[in-house]
């Protein structure tokens, strides 16, 4: 790799925002539950709510057209990461519903300065049609920054290094190409042994 740029996959939902504490934040208010950050331990995340994958995504939908989702807080040091990480060639990458993406851009380029980087919907929570690790691959990404264990499993047995951000729903998730982090700043640490 030592003539190409490392190029680097980052997710949207728990690597750059605060997704699963902004939806319990708002699931919590609108049905009035006491569903804690804690109680998240696998990424069928519509179990925990008692829900089926599709009663989920239409609450999912609801709470994209609120404050809670389109002034959704960034995972702390995230915007510090990647201004330091833009020596690489960077690709976000999300499973969310391409009908988002006008919203998460102009909250990005309110909140990051000179925010340019390129974002890829894959629709993958609504049955699109291509994996991430299929999309990974075809993008020639190095490294993917995910939470998300089915994705990043399945990127690790395409080899791809992943760094797995540390969340109670990925506490199992193990592979030789996976190595766990704990914020943006060990993010950045293992990126600089990497490259
Ligand atoms: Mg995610």
């Amino acid at each position: 790799m030592e003539n190409k740029k490392l190029k680097i996959g980052i997710d949207i939902d728990d690597v750059v925002l605060d997704f699963v504490p902004s939806f319990i934040n708002y699931y919590n208010l609108r049905f009035d539950s006491k569903i804690i950050l804690g109680e998240v331990n696998t990424s069928k995340i519509w179990e925990i709510f008692g829900l089926d994958k599709s009663g989920f995504g239409s609450i999912l939908e609801d709470f994209h057209e609120t404050d809670f989702s389109k002034k959704m807080p960034f995972i702390t040091n995230v915007k510090e990461g990647l201004e330091k990480l833009k020596e690489f060639d960077l690709q976000i990458v999300t499973s969310r519903h391409n009908k988002n993406k006008e919203v998460i851009l102009e909250w990005f380029r309110k909140e990051i300065p000179n925010f340019n980087i390129p974002l890829l919907f894959s629709d993958d929570f609504y049955g699109g049609t291509s994996t991430k690790a299929q999309i990974c691959k075809k993008l020639e990404i190095n490294i993917l920054i995910e939470d998300n264990p089915v994705y990043a499993l399945d990127c690790a047995e395409n080899g791809i290094k992943v760094l797995l951000m540390d969340k109670p729903w990925n506490r199992t998730c193990e592979h030789e190409n996976i190595l766990r982090v704990k914020d943006w700043k060990e993010i950045l640490e293992k990126i600089g042994g990497l490259k």
